[in-house]
C-alpha cells in the first residue's frame, strides 16, 4: 500500500530523505550485494521505483572496491557470496573509519548466523524469502536513524508528547499503558508507512520476536479501542500481509499545541 508518490519520500516529521530527480535533494544511495541476478533485479527494481539511488555488487571483492570508492548510505548485504562470507564482508565495512548500516538479507536463518552477524555489526538481518515491503520499510527505518528525532508528534488532531509521555486526541487526554504509547510512537514516527509485527515487536519489546507477533493484534486493538474506535477518522490501518500503518488524511490536520501545554 504506497500511498506516497513512489519518486519522492519524506519523513512526515519535516526531514525529507531524499528526492529521486529534478530535486536539490541528494539521493539516498544503496549498494546491493548479492550473487543472484533474480534477486538482484528485483531488489534494485524495487529500490530505484522508491526514490533510492542503487548500485549492485555480485561478489564480496566487488563490494569492498565499490564500499572504498562510495559513499553509500545502506549497504544489503547477501550472506552467501560466490568468492567469500558476508560475515568477512561486514567485518572489513566495519573496520574502516565511517561505515554505512548495513542490513543482513540471507537465506540462513539459523540463530548463531544471525546473532553472529548483529554481533559483527549488522544493523538489521532479514530472511528470505522476505516480501518487498517488509525490506522497504526496514531501508527506511535504518536511514532514517541519526536524524535527529522530534519531542513532539503530530498527525490530524492526534498529539504525541514524547517528553511528557502524553497523547490527545481532538480535546481528550488519552491515557496509554506505557507499552500501548511505545507502539502509537513507533507508528506515529513512521507515518504511512507499513510496519511488519515482526518489527513492532523488536522495536517495542527490544528482544527476540519468535512467538510474539500475536501479541501486536492484541496490543493495536487496545490502542484502537482508545485513539480510534470513538472518532470518525481511523488512523490504524491494517496492512494485509504486513502489519499495520497509522496515517490521516493531511486537510484533517490543525495545530493543537495550545491544548498540549494546557493539559501538562
Ligand atoms: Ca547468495
Amino acid at each position: 500500500m504506497a500511498r506516497r508518490p513512489s519518486q519522492c519520500f519524506n519523513y512526515s516529521g519535516g526531514s525529507i530523505s531524499g528526492c529521486y530527480t529534478g530535486s536539490r535533494f541528494k539521493s539516498m544511495r544503496i549498494l546491493i550485494v548479492e550473487d543472484e541476478k533474480r534477486i538482484q533485479d528485483f531488489l534494485s527494481r524495487g529500490l530505484e521505483s522508491a526514490g533510492y539511488a542503487v548500485d549492485v555488487a555480485g561478489d564480496g571483492n566487488t563490494a569492498l572496491e565499490l564500499v572504498h570508492a562510495t559513499e553509500y548510505d545502506l549497504i544489503i548485504l547477501d550472506l552467501m557470496l560466490p568468492d567469500t562470507d558476508g560475515l568477512s564482508v561486514l567485518e572489513k565495512v566495519r573496520n574502516r573509519k565511517s561505515s554505512p548500516p548495513v542490513l543482513i538479507l540471507s537465506a540462513r536463518d539459523a540463530v548463531d548466523d544471525r546473532v553472529k552477524g548483529l554481533e559483527l555489526g549488522a544493523d538489521d538481518y532479514l530472511t528470505k524469502p522476505f516480501a518487498f515491503v517488509e525490506l522497504l520499510a526496514r531501508v527506511r527505518a535504518l536511514l532514517r536513524r541519526g536524524q535527529p528525532t522530534p519531542e513532539r508528534l503530530q498527525v490530524s488532531d492526534l498529539v504525541l508528547d514524547c517528553i511528557r509521555r502524553k497523547v490527545i486526541r481532538g480535546n481528550e487526554n488519552i491515557e496509554l499503558a506505557p507499552k500501548e504509547f511505545s507502539i502509537l510512537e513507533y507508528l506515529m514516527r513512521n507515518r504511512g508507512r507499513p510496519l511488519s509485527r515482526t518489527m513492532i515487536v523488536e522495536h517495542v519489546w527490544d528482544m527476540d520476536y519468535d512467538g510474539l507477533t500475536n501479541i501486536v493484534d492484541v496490543y493495536i486493538r487496545h490502542l484502537r479501542s482508545k485513539i480510534d474506535d470513538k472518532f470518525p477518522v481511523k488512523m490504524i490501518h491494517t496492512v494485509r500481509g504486513i502489519g499495520y500503518m497509522l496515517d490521516a488524511p493531511e486537510k484533517a490536520e490543525k495545530p493543537v499545541e495550545r491544548q498540549v501545554e494546557q493539559s501538562s
